[in-house]
Formats: C-alpha cells, sequence, structure tokens
C-alpha cells in the first residue's frame, strides 16, 4: 500500500487484517491496483460480526426470492453483499420494476456527474409500476435532470470557496465540514454535492487529504465540531472509520464528532454490532440520518436506529423537502412521528438546494413554511424539525417560520397562536423592540 507512511506515527493504519473491507471503496481509499486486490482481505473477515440480525420481513423474503433466489438470507443481511451489488445499471433495475420510457431514457443517457447506485434492499422498497411515487423518484433519474434553469449551479452553497484544504468546509467558525469519502451506496437524485461524484480524480478518499484535513483542524483551536460527511461516511469500513474518529479525537479542541448518513435508511444492514461497539468508544458522538419518506421507515431500519440509540448516540433527522415527494403536511407528519417512534429526532428540514436539473424537485418556500405551520402546535414540539434554507453564496443555513408575531400596540405584542387565534403579551418594557 503506497500510502501507508501517510498515517504518521501515531498509529499504524488498518491494514490487511481489517475486518471489513468493501472491496470497492477500499481500492478506491488506499489506490489498490483493483478492487480485486482487497477481495483476500474481505474472505477473512468474521461473518458473525459482520451480520446485522433481522429476521427477514415477508416483503424482503418474497423479494429476495423473486429476484435473487440464490442468495441466502445471510448474504442478504450482509452489508458487504448489499453495497457490492447496488443497482447501477439499466437492465438490472428494469428487471425489478417496470421502467418508463422517461427512466429509461434517463438511465442510458445521464446528464450530470451524479450516479445511479441503488442497494437491492432499497429496490425491494420501490412501487414496481408507478414511476411517481416518492422513493422511485428519490433515486431514479429522469430526463428532467438535463433542465437547468436560471439559478441553478454546480456549487450552490459555494463549500469550495470555503474550502481551505481538499475535503474540509469551514463556513462556521467553531465547526467543520469534513468530506471523508465521495461513495454512497445509494445516490439521491437531488444531492446538493451531485458535483463531487464525478470527480475521480479529486476523489476525497485518499489518506494524503485525509491527513492535511486532520492537520488543519489540529491547527484551528476555534474547532469545536466536526461533521463527517461526503459522500457516505458509513461506506468506509469500520477499520477506516475507527483510524479517523481516533485520530479526531486525539486533538483537544474537537469537543464532538458527528456523522451525517443515510445508511440506516438505504443499507440498514451496515449497522452491524460490530460497528456499533467501534463507534460507541467515541462518545460524544452524533449522527444526523438522512431521511425522505415515510417508507424508508422500514422494520429493518427501526432495527438499525433502535441499536444505535441503545448505544447512547443521539440521532437527529435531516430531510429536503422535494415536490410531489414529501411536500405536504399528512406525509411529513407520518415521517416525523415515524422517526420519534424510533428514537430519531426531528431536526432540519431542509429547502431543496439549486444544484443543475432540480426544477421538478424544488417547491416554493411557502410550502415549507406551510408545512411547519400544519406541525407546530398539532403535534409535539419534538416532532417539528427547523426548516432552513441553505442561502446560495454560502450565507449558511437561515431558519424559517412562519409569522406568529404579528405586530404590537398599547397592550404589547400581537401573537397568532397555532390556530389562528390573536393573543397579547405585555411586552411594554420600555426598550420593547418592534420584532418586525
Ligand atoms: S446519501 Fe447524501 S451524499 Fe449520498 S447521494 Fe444522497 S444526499 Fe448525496
Amino acid at each position: 500500500m503506497e500510502n501507508e507512511s501517510l498515517f504518521g506515527d501515531d498509529a499504524e493504519p488498518p491494514g490487511p487484517s481489517a475486518e471489513i473491507v468493501m472491496a470497492q471503496n477500499e481500492a478506491a481509499t488506499f489506490r489498490l491496483s483493483s478492487p480485486a486486490d482487497a477481495l483476500p482481505v474481505l474472505a477473512k473477515a468474521k461473518p458473525e460480526r459482520l451480520y446485522f440480525p433481522f429476521k427477514d420481513s415477508p416483503r424482503a423474503k418474497a423479494f429476495r426470492k423473486k429476484h435473487y433466489p440464490d442468495i441466502s438470507r445471510i448474504e442478504w443481511f450482509d452489508w458487504r453483499w448489499q453495497f457490492q451489488n447496488a443497482i447501477r445499471d439499466v437492465e438490472t433495475l428494469g428487471s425489478i420494476i417496470r421502467l418508463s420510457d422517461n427512466e429509461r431514457q434517463a438511465m442510458m443517457h445521464p446528464s450530470g456527474d451524479l450516479p445511479v447506485a441503488i442497494t437491492p434492499y432499497y429496490a425491494s422498497l420501490l412501487s414496481v409500476d408507478n414511476p411517481s411515487s416518492p422513493l422511485r423518484r428519490s433515486v431514479v433519474p429522469v430526463v428532467d435532470e438535463c433542465l437547468h434553469t436560471k439559478g441553478e449551479e454546480e456549487d450552490p452553497l459555494c463549500e469550495d470557496a470555503d474550502s481551505p484544504v481538499p475535503g474540509i468546509v469551514h463556513r462556521y467558525p467553531d465547526r467543520v465540514l469534513f468530506l471523508v469519502t465521495d461513495i454512497c451506496s445509494t445516490y439521491c437524485r437531488y444531492c446538493t454535492r451531485s458535483r463531487i461524484f464525478g470527480r475521480r480524480h479529486q476523489c476525497f478518499i485518499d489518506l494524503e487529504k485525509w491527513e492535511k484535513a486532520l492537520a488543519y483542524i489540529a491547527s484551528n483551536p476555534n474547532i469545536r465540531d466536526v461533521l463527517l460527511s461526503g459522500g457516505d461516511p458509513l461506506t468506509l469500513s469500520d477499520d477506516r472509520l475507527e483510524w479517523l474518529l481516533s485520530r479526531l479525537k486525539k486533538i483537544q479542541h474537537v469537543e464532538l464528532i458527528r456523522i451525517g448518513t443515510k445508511v440506516p435508511a438505504v443499507l440498514p444492514q451496515r449497522i452491524t454490532p460490530a460497528l456499533v461497539s467501534m463507534l460507541k468508544k467515541h462518545h460524544p458522538l452524533w449522527m444526523s440520518i438522512h431521511v425522505t419518506h415515510p417508507d424508508e421507515l422500514t422494520p429493518e431500519m427501526s432495527a438499525a436506529c433502535i441499536r444505535l440509540a441503545d448505544a447512547g448516540i443521539p440521532l437527529g433527522s435531516q430531510s429536503v423537502l422535494l415536490s410531489g415527494i414529501n411536500d405536504s403536511v399528512a406525509t411529513m407528519t407520518r415521517l416525523m412521528h415515524g422517526l420519534l417512534q424510533i428514537r430519531v429526532r426531528p431536526y432540519y428540514l431542509y429547502q431543496c438546494d439549486p444544484i443543475p436539473g432540480s426544477s421538478h424537485f424544488r417547491t416554493p418556500v411557502g410550502k415549507g413554511l406551510e408545512i411547519i405551520q400544519g406541525l407546530r402546535g398539532h403535534t409535539s414540539g419534538y416532532a417539528v424539525p427547523a426548516y432552513v434554507v441553505d442561502a446560495p453564496g454560502g450565507g449558511g443555513k437561515i431558519p424559517l417560520l412562519p409569522e406568529y408575531a404579528v405586530g404590537r400596540d398599547e397592550d404589547g405584542l400581537i401573537l397568532r397562536n397555532y390556530e389562528g387565534h390573536i393573543f397579547r403579551y405585555p411586552d411594554n418594557h420600555a426598550d420593547a423592540k418592534d420584532i418586525h
């Protein structure tokens, strides 16, 4: 491995004895000459520690028997099998769902850099016949991706401009985003970072870049919070992830590490006992889980989240508001209630970022406000996420709220409650300011 020396002298990098090694991912990470080079390592893995013990649900079992008749239950629940067998081509996807002409055309003539990959598990959740169904729209491309409209940018949040070293985005004073990989097990068609996926030559999974990023964090005492993202950090092997977490933990001013991931929704098999027991050694560790629609809240995802929560990892959700997918009060209420039941606290609802070819996903901002208004007061406060617009141009997250403070008169502040009734609060201090 030509990059071993890049680990520095703090510790030996996890080497060929790694328990979990993803042939494809590791080949990219450590510049093995081909994915096949990693396969002998894969064979050394201890299956019992990789397994996601779970009883086959009738849905998963029927799907597996129909489309993967030679695959055992053990293989199906092995995240490495799911990852390596992610569906990427039109023939395989077309054998599982009835592709529309539009979807077929988009698969055959990709418009941008964002690849197609769908884990067999997630494919089992897709509607066979309905191209407009929520999960299908979020992962199967359509020709609208070619339609570029005004205001759309490759890097709408100007993350590249706030990147002092490759892989680090330093926008806010006390925290950084650390893009540790450019690989996901399943690609969302509306991904804000779709620009990074086609740039293999600028691959974030590169030890030299990791070292530079770690050195940047270590040399900035203001950084107390590091968010690992990408790509999806949970596509890294346990050993690589542990190495990164251990290195971050050695930096005294780093108080908090967060992981942003969609894995519990698209590849819940990844949440193995081995992963969880490694993660819990690195507390305080928080996790933000990307969820899109209540159809993702399966028994498998529930088991994954409960396992993480049992390990003391606080879980928050982040969802992107998507036209025709989750843009109704009823759908969002179901999603937020379902998340609370599996111990995930709704955290952010994002206005969809204007990446190229995203107009078919974007809603008016008023829709987001309508949803927040439909949640706040009508259900538990814990079920209400913060609705934010990540300001194009690099302004950061700006929270938006429906108008609840509607004016002021001689009796004080005029407030509107969730039912639209007006109340006054005696906010009569001499220095009380008009809130508008
Ligand atoms: S999981 Fe996250 S990083 Fe990966 S494609 Fe989806 S939104 Fe993008």
